[in-house]
């Protein structure tokens, strides 16, 4: 029998996730804490999340004979990257709860869609325009000024699809790397530093968040996560704010996680919201009582969130590419080690982290 959206799932219930990356993985790990059971739907049949589940289906997103006996299978259902077809999971959401919905994800899936829509709500972001054309990306750069970067509004992620602007000349030979994809460009943003708000929200409405976490990339690729990050309370309470707002708006349920610029001035820009459990929340498996992962699929399956609070400062590290074959003098050392359990080694491919706990220090007041 179909359950309402408000049953939540038993303790015995299985959870359907869609996508078998090391997020999926740890979803998985902290689903069976509370004794509920995953079945992991990939389209790559050595998916990182498969070592651990017993539960797996190895086909296409589009594959609908696979997605309906995957449905059938399970009690509630989410995904844990954004590039899934939003039609795949409107088509799943008709048959099972499905969390987050498709709307959030379609709307998080374009860079330009999601901008207009926390510009939407009067929350301050960096100056962007659409650009599907080579004259619109010119009239876009004056909107914008330079330096600016030009991105693709789809289907980027670590910096992927991404190319300094630096003045009007550069455009035609940049442009055309586009290869026709529809394109968005951003002013380049002269911040501070990098943080981001892990939030979550219930099946009927409760919000929780942890504290930010400064975020530091190399390569566009997320290096280390510090926790607490250097904000003072109010700037950390207009985080949370902002982050309760955008997930109001959407009525989003399961975690969600807004990235920011903090500029020089003190100010929060929201650059983008992802909406899944987020990499630069993997300090919350060992600072806080209840993880990103647990709290997403307590929203999932429709149970009381837990506590987000920290016991702990946290720095957490990625491994990336070979940085793991250093595991052996890591496991020495006191911290917690994570390894994804990825069969090959490639350059800019995250592999595994390591966090590091620190006696707690509260968010900064200001100087
Ligand atoms: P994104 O995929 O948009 O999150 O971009 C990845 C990283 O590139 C961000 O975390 C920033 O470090 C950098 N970046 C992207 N867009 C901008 C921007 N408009 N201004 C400054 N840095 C940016």
């Amino acid at each position: 029998m179909k359950p309402e959206p408000c049953d939540p799932v038993p303790p015995g219930g299985t959870i359907g996730i869609l996508g078998g990356g090391q997020l999926g993985r740890m979803l998985a790990l902290a689903a069976a804490r509370l004794g509920l059971k995953i079945h992991v739907y990939s389209d790559m049949c050595d998916a990182p999340a498969f070592d651990v589940v017993e539960n797996r289906t190895c086909a296409k997103y589009d594959d609908q004979q696979s997605l309906a006996a995957f449905a059938q299978s399970v009690d509630a259902i989410t995904f844990e990257f954004e590039n899934v077809p939003s039609a795949t999971l409107a088509m799943l959401a008709r048959e099972k709860p499905t969390y987050p919905g498709a709307e959030a994800l379609a709307l998080t899936q374009d860079r330009l869609a999601e901008k207009d829509f926390i510009t939407g709500l009067t929350i301050p972001t960096t100056l962007y325009a659409g650009a599907q054309t080579l004259p619109e990306a010119r009239d876009a750069i004056v909107r914008t000024g330079v330096p600016a970067v030009l991105k693709t509004r789809r289907f980027g992620y670590d910096g992927k699809g991404q190319w300094a602007i630096t003045g009007a000349d550069d455009l035609e030979s940049i442009f055309a790397k586009l290869k026709g994809a529809p394109a968005i460009v951003e002013r380049l943003v002269d911040f501070a530093f990098e943080c981001s708000l892990i939030a979550v929200r219930s099946r009927n409405g409760a919000f929780g968040a942890y504290d930010c976490p400064e975020n530091i990339h190399g390569e566009h690729i997320l290096r280390r996560a510090n926790v607490p990050a250097p904000l003072t309370r109010g700037q950390s309470q207009e985080a949370k704010a902002i982050a309760a707002r955008i997930a109001e708006a959407l009525d989003y349920v399961g975690v969600l996680a807004v990235e920011f610029f903090v500029t020089r001035d003190g100010g929060l820009l929201v650059n983008e919201i992802a909406p899944r459990v987020h990499n630069s929340g993997h300090w919350t498996l060992e600072a806080c009582l209840v993880s990103q992962f647990e709290q997403h699929i307590r929203a999932v399956a429709g149970w009381p969130l837990g506590d987000t609070a920290r016991h702990s400062n946290a720095v957490m590290e990625n491994l990336i590419g070979a940085e793991a074959d250093d595991w052996q003098r890591l496991a020495r050392q006191p911290v917690a080690l994570h390894l994804y359990g990825k069969n090959e080694i490639r350059p800019g491919r995250k592999m595994g982290h390591v966090t590091r706990l620190s006696p707690l220090s509260e968010t900064r007041d200001p100087d």
